[in-house]
Parts: structure tokens; C-alpha cells; sequence
């Protein structure tokens, strides 16, 4: 069988990869400077609930969001904008992966508090449609996904610092197929976007007091891309003579954070886009589960956050759905909070899902046999009216 023409299709599209890839790297060279929403009259809060388990977390969020910022919302000095439609429903009979009114509506807002959202899996039946979250991430360049993981009773205390715009997600949906014989997909990495990373990393390591970061690739296999990200990383960490740096590889760095000889000397880990993925369930499991993690997409401009799990269609599929934790989704609207410079608010929550999942919580999420999402959100906003009345 001749490939010939499928090669030369293969090769077109590369060109338009390789072209618009150099666009972006150089958009990036004239980055704009990062929002200080201190100096905000107003900030829009948008809120999406996603699908799946989303609904169910979300409403968790949704009454300590009104509970900790009564206050401000009356002042006009917030606005929590609802944002209905980002549901894979709506997303596959649009046939758009984050339709045009939506997006419009999102860029509206200053920062996002988002729900998961489902992607058709690729080598089904399924629609070939983007991630909601690599086209939001991508159309609203939120280059550092933040992933904080602590377990105070091993002295754990990590913060990763996934790339958020590059690596095999920015093409993920454009790979190339050679009849029934081969696919090929994309990996990017440019200069510009792992100098920003690696920048954002070792800032967060200086204003927190923290002396090491661990810069963690695939060097000695994938030589071009992750080669140049623990090159450039490297020469970053050059400018914070004070913070120790070293670079590992993947694998062993999986292994780490099962080595309990070890694990709690890492503080920061500065990754690309598919391993800052992969690690960070395995972290958060070791931190609780899934359900117990929270995470930022920080860009200059936009910032979303967000649970670092999926809708999990298999809780639903088993009408569990009720069960669902919402930790996840509330650090992430801890983080949120912390962002815009609120806090006050930010403390008290975190203060209160300390004592709502600390040794004598007097309610439980303990997958099906403990709380439902609706019990545990019962007990912490009586947590946090106590604390408001103080
Ligand atoms: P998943 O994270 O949705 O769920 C895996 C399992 O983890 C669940 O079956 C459940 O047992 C457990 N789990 C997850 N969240 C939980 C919670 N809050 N409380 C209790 N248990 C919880 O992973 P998946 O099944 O691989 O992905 C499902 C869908 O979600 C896919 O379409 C995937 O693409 C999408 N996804 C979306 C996001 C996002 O929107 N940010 C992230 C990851 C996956």
C-alpha cells in the first residue's frame, strides 16, 4: 500500500503545528505583567459547575462561598458570576469544547472556581473533542497548575508546579495517523513557556521560606523537550542562589513519594505537563485520596481553580454521586480566596476544614460507608458560622 499521500497530509500539518507553535512562544516573549487584584474595585468570582460528581461538590463550595463572603458581597466589593453549560450534554451538542458564549462569559471574569468536566475518551466512538481544561488553559494562559499536598503527621509539606500549556497536552487532539498503521502525537516545549514555570516555582520556594526545589523530567529519554526544560529550569535556578535545586527523573520520583525513608525532603517539584499530571494523583492519594485535592491554574491575567480529580461517571454510573468528597473542591476555593488577597476568609476556611477532617471531626467522608457531600457540608459551615460569630 502507498502512505505517500497521508505522509505528505502528516507533514502539513506539522508545518501548521510548527508555525503556530513559534506564534505562541513568541506572544509569550511579550507576556503582559500579573493582575494585583488588591487594587480591584471589584472582583468576578465565575462560577462552573462542570458534570459527573461536579454538581454534587459544587453546591459544597457554592454555600461556603456565600457563608465566608457575605460581608463583601454586600459591599459590591465581589460578585460570584454563575456560569451554567460547561456539561459535556451541552459541550457535545454544541460541538465545541468550551462553546463561544461560554468562554465569553468566563473571560468576563477575573478568576474561576471550576467543577470537573468530562473528556471523550480518544480511540473510541467518541467525539474527537478537546479537554474543557486544556482549551480554558490554553485560551486563558494559565501556565501553572499548583498543587499543594501536606500530611502534618509526616512532616509532609509539598507544592508542585505543573507546565500547564505545553508538553503533550497542547496538541493532544491533533495528532497525526498514518492509515491503520501509526499515530504520532505532539510534544511541545518551547523556551519561553518553561522559563515562566520555572520562574513561578522558584518565587513561590523565596516567598515561602522554602530551601529546595526538585526539577523532575525525562531527560535521558525524551532529549529535545524535556532536555530543554531541565536546561532552562536549570539556568532559573541560577538567579535563587539560595535555594538548593536537583533534578531527577520521573520514574524515581514516582518511587520517592512512596519512600517513606525520604519523601518528606522534597518541598517543591517543578514538572512538565504530563508527569506534573500523573504525580500529583499519586500525591494526593497520599494525602487522602483524590477528593481531598485542591488546585490553581495561574496565568497573569485569569487564574481557575479547581479539584484535581475527574467527574468520576463511575461513582454516578453506581448512584453514589451523594458521596462524593468536596474537600477537593473547597481547598481549591482556599486557594482561590488567597489569591484575590482575601485572607481573612481564606484562614477561616482553612482553619475550619482542619477541624472538620482532623482526629475528632464529628463526621467522617470514608468512601460509601461514611458522610454524604450534604453531611459533611452540613458540619462545616456550622464550623464556620461558629467561627464568623466569634
Ligand atoms: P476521576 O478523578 O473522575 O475518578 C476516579 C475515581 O476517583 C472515582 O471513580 C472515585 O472512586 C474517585 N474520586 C474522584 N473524585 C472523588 C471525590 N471527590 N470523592 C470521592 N471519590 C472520588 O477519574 P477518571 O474516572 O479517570 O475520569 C473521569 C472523567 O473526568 C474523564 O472524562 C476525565 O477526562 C475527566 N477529568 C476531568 C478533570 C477536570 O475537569 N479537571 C480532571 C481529571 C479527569
Amino acid at each position: 500500500m502507498n502512505y505517500e499521500n497521508e505522509i505528505r497530509t502528516c507533514l502539513d500539518r506539522f508545518e501548521t503545528v510548527l508555525r503556530e507553535q513559534l506564534a505562541r512562544e513568541e506572544k509569550m516573549e511579550r507576556e503582559a505583567a500579573a493582575v494585583d487584584y488588591a487594587k480591584k474595585e471589584k472582583i468576578r468570582i465565575g462560577l462552573i459547575p462542570g458534570d459527573g460528581i461536579g454538581t454534587v461538590i459544587f453546591e459544597s463550595a457554592r454555600q461556603v462561598l456565600d457563608l465566608l463572603l457575605g460581608k463583601k458581597l454586600a459591599e459590591g466589593k465581589v460578585e460570584l458570576v454563575p456560569i451554567e453549560g460547561l456539561t459535556i450534554e451541552n459541550r457535545l451538542a454544541c460541538g465545541e469544547s468550551v462553546p463561544a458564549p461560554i468562554l465569553a462569559a468566563i473571560k468576563s471574569c477575573d478568576v474561576l472556581l471550576k467543577g470537573p468536566t468530562t473528556t471523550p475518551k480518544g480511540g473510541t466512538d467518541a467525539p474527537d473533542m478537546e479537554s474543557a481544561n486544556v482549551t480554558l488553559r490554553r485560551e486563558l494562559d494559565l501556565y501553572a497548575n499548583v498543587r499543594p499536598v501536606s500530611v502534618p503527621g509526616e512532616g509532609i509539606d509539598w507544592t508542585f508546579f505543573r507546565e500547564n500549556t505545553e508538553g503533550e497536552y497542547v496538541l493532544g487532539s491533533r495528532g497525526v495517523e498514518v492509515g491503520d498503521k501509526l499515530a504520532c502525537d505532539f510534544k511541545i516545549t518551547t523556551d519561553a513557556g518553561t522559563r515562566r514555570i520555572a520562574r513561578a516555582a522558584f518565587e513561590f520556594a523565596r516567598k515561602n521560606g522554602k530551601q529546595s526545589v526538585a526539577i523532575v523530567t525525562k531527560a535521558n529519554i525524551m532529549k529535545k523537550t524535556d532536555g530543554k526544560f531541565s536546561r532552562i529550569a536549570n539556568e532559573i535556578a541560577a538567579e535563587y542562589p539560595e535555594i538548593a535545586h536537583e533534578d531527577w527523573y520521573i520514574d524515581i520520583m514516582t518511587a520517592n513519594l512512596v519512600n517513606k525513608e525520604i519523601r518528606d525532603r522534597f518541598q517543591v517539584f517543578l514538572l512538565p505537563n504530563l508527569y506534573g499530571d500523573i504525580i500529583t494523583d499519586e500525591a494526593a492519594q497520599i494525602q487522602g485520596g483524590v477528593g481531598t485535592g485542591g488546585s490553581a491554574n495561574i496565568g497573569d491575567r485569569y487564574a481557575m481553580f479547581e479539584a484535581i480529580h475527574g467527574s468520576a461517571p463511575r461513582m454516578i454510573a453506581e448512584g453514589k454521586g451523594h458521596y462524593a468528597n468536596p474537600q477537593s473542591i473547597l481547598r481549591a476555593s482556599e486557594m482561590l480566596l488567597r489569591h484575590i488577597s482575601f485572607t481573612e476568609e481564606a484562614d477561616l476556611l482553612a482553619a475550619a476544614l482542619e477541624e472538620t477532617t482532623g482526629p475528632d471531626a464529628a463526621v467522617v467522608i470514608d468512601g460509601y460507608e461514611g458522610a454524604t457531600c450534604a453531611e459533611y457540608t452540613a458540619c462545616l459551615t456550622e464550623a464556620l458560622r461558629r467561627r464568623l460569630s466569634r
